[in-house]
């Protein structure tokens, strides 16, 4: 099969011919039909983050396919089954994190795309009871997109609190950030979308945003203080800055909610700002299978829209150029 394989952190992306892997007896085989490209899988290509993946691997963690084997010990998953494969590949299912229903937080949690092999191929084995279902009203390029980007952005607004007319703040509107404003729409919030570009902005507006604020230009902050400060805020552009503007940007007992993750792992935090304020800052990791259950179904009833350009495997390298530029539509998805 083709597959992406990263062979070193500071080589490019290798398009190789490697054997079809065999689905362990709880695993499946998936014929990965598109997979999209996540910002992380560029951390991980260029083993930014200081726990590295072991070389060499295949990237990718927003992988869609059809079943096409299953192992001799999986009895709730059926061959010719449509799944998504997503970042948490694993959990072991009996910790304190995984029985309470955060089984994000699992400490034996494996990732796909990092310490298992992803869905940059055209087949990829995953662990049957971690893959989820794919709706037939939703097609498998949107589903890809939605597999982290819009699980991990739906997390961010059910962990906010976000209330309906309450003000939620989205900082940066990429991949992650133009989902994160139609779930923040969606749970009734009055949003306002900032970022550098106009393009970005134009989207945020074409998907609903009440305001829209261009930070190359103008303060975000004073900006969002004159609408009367946010409610929420949701960050999802790697900079400690924007986080800081974020945090600055809240009205009394706002949320700042974390998702990016920046190479440079420090934020500075206004301690008097956030006490009497009373702040929440609090940290966010893509979903649970139930949380991307619950993104397949917005999507299928036709609640959100997927902005994406689709690209060949072979493209990846261009690929990663033009995410790390911006240049990119709001996400880039593979299809196999
Ligand atoms: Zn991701
Ligand atoms: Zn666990």
């Amino acid at each position: 099969m083709r597959a992406a394989v990263i062979i070193g952190f500071d080589k490019p992306v290798e398009i190789q011919e490697v054997p079809v892997p065999e689905p362990e007896p709880f695993q499946v085989l998936v014929r990965i039909e598109a997979s999209g490209l996540c910002h992380t899988d560029i951390h991980a290509a260029h083993g930014d983050w200081p726990v590295k993946p072991s070389l060499p691997f295949i990237p990718g963690h927003e992988g869609v396919g059809v079943i096409e084997k299953v192992g001799s010990a999986v009895t709730d998953r059926a061959v010719g089954e449509r799944v998504a494969l997503p970042w948490l590949g694993y959990a072991c299912g009996t910790c304190e994190y995984c029985v309470s229903g955060r089984e994000t937080l699992c400490e034996s949690q494996q990732n796909t795309g990092y310490a298992l092999n992803g869905g940059h191929a055209e087949h990829a084995v995953a662990h049957a009871a971690y893959v989820v279902p794919v709706p037939d009203g939703v097609i498998s390029a949107e589903a890809a997109p939605l597999t982290c980007a819009g699980v991990t952005t739906y997390k961010a607004v059910k962990v906010s609190g976000l209330r309906p007319s309450e003000r939620a703040a989205i900082f940066g509107i990429g991949g992650l950030g133009h989902l994160a404003l139609q779930y923040a729409r969606i749970f009734g919030g009055r949003t306002i979308a900032v970022d550098v570009t106009e393009d970005k902005l134009q989207l945020a507006r074409d998907l609903g945003a009440a305001h829209t604020i261009n930070a190359a230009a103008t303060d975000p902050v004073a900006e969002i203080q004159a609408l009367g400060g946010a409610d929420v805020a949701i960050v999802l552009a790697a900079s400690p800055r924007v986080l800081e503007q974020a945090h600055a940007s809240l009205r009394r007992g706002g949320r700042l909610v974390l998702v990016s993750l920046p190479k440079d792992n420090a934020m500075s935090l206004p301690i008097f700002q956030t006490v009497l304020g009373g702040i929440s800052v609090i940290g966010s990791i893509v979903g649970t299978r139930a949380d991307l259950a619950e993104v397949f179904q917005l999507h299928a009833e036709g609640r959100t829209k997927v902005i994406y350009e689709t690209r060949k495997l072979e493209e990846i390298n261009r690929s990663f150029d033009d995410v790390l530029a911006g240049t990119v539509p709001a996400r880039l998805v593979f299809e196999l």
